[in-house]
């Protein structure tokens, strides 16, 4: 397993890659690597010849009120992971590399980026798209692999990828939970076991929206409502959103209908947690 820290040898590397006519496929992460994270590097290494993840804490993409700071950092035992696994490559750049003096230019995926997580967290899907167009220039995949989990910065990675024309097939991922049904998350190393337990109501007040839809309710207030119950009965009352979209362009429905997305952000005790179905 190659392990790269610098940009130069990450270029140099995917160019060998590529004129010897193989395929690589990518999947950026920010570390602090769970069972989710590993399913998505499986599936990509089982697309291509070479499969690449990167590990970068992408500060253009946290609030200055955010946990930059205190997001979790192992880079051995992340390391060790992707060993077991047999990744070919690990893509490990310095903050001061990625973003040099006077760093100025951005990408903004100007309707995707507004509902949702855009409204409580401005500039983030600014710096999300900004990091994985610079990742995708240096690593030069023919695949990248995304999670389903963040299904608004999915959409906002093809949009980017179609509108800009580049060469990426983008490959997405079901959520990946735990058996309780709380979906994987690096934040989840914040929660202890009580908080656990309590941020399962998220994922149940999801899967009883999607139950009660199987039975021909469509209305969003009479989905919804339920599923606030089932919130505040688990004391999870800072609801950041709950909504209803269109699948693919993310604007709010007051008809639910097949394809539709339920999302949901909520805080517990500080911790930021997102999950979402579709109907
Ligand atoms: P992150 O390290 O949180 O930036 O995540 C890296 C990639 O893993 C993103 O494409 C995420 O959507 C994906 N991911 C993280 N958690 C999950 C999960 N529980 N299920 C599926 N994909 C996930």
């Amino acid at each position: 397993m190659k392990l790269i820290d610098n940009i130069a040898d990450m270029k140099s590397y995917s160019d060998r890659i590529r004129a010897e006519g193989n395929k690589i496929s990518f999947v950026p992460t920010m570390g602090a690597l769970h069972t989710g994270h590993l399913k998505l590097i499986k599936n990509a290494n089982n697309i291509s010849d070479i499969c690449v993840v990167s590990i970068f804490i992408n500060p253009a993409q946290f609030g200055p009120t955010e946990d930059f700071n205190k997001y979790p950092r192992d880079l051995d035992k992340d390391k060790g992971l992707l060993k077991e696994i047999g990744v070919d490559a690990i893509f490990f750049p310095k903050l001061e590399d990625m973003y040099g003096d006077h760093f100025q230019t951005y990408v903004e995926v100007e309707e995707l980026q507004k509902p949702l997580c855009g409204k409580l967290r401005p500039g983030h899907f600014k710096g999300v798209a900004t990091i994985v167009l610079k990742l995708f220039n240096i690593v030069k995949p023919h695949y990248a692999v995304f999670g389903e989990k963040d299904y608004q910065q999915l959409q906002v990675i093809k949009k980017m990828v179609c509108d800009l024309n580049l060469d990426v097939d983008i490959i997405s991922h079901p959520i990946v939970r735990e058996q309780s049904g709380l979906a994987m998350s690096s934040r989840n190393d914040y929660l202890d076991s009580g908080q656990r337990e309590k941020a399962c109501s998220i994922s149940q007040a999801l899967f009883n929206i999607k139950q009660q839809f199987d039975t021909g309710i469509t209305d969003r207030n009479n989905l919804l409502d339920s599923a606030y119950s089932i919130l505040n009965k688990a004391n999870i009352d800072e609801i950041e959103y709950l909504e209803i979209v269109d699948g693919k362009n993310l604007i709010e429905k007051k008809l639910a209908g097949p394809g539709d997305l339920v999302a949901i952000a909520a805080r517990l005790d500080g911790t930021r947690l997102i999950d979402n179905i579709r109907l």
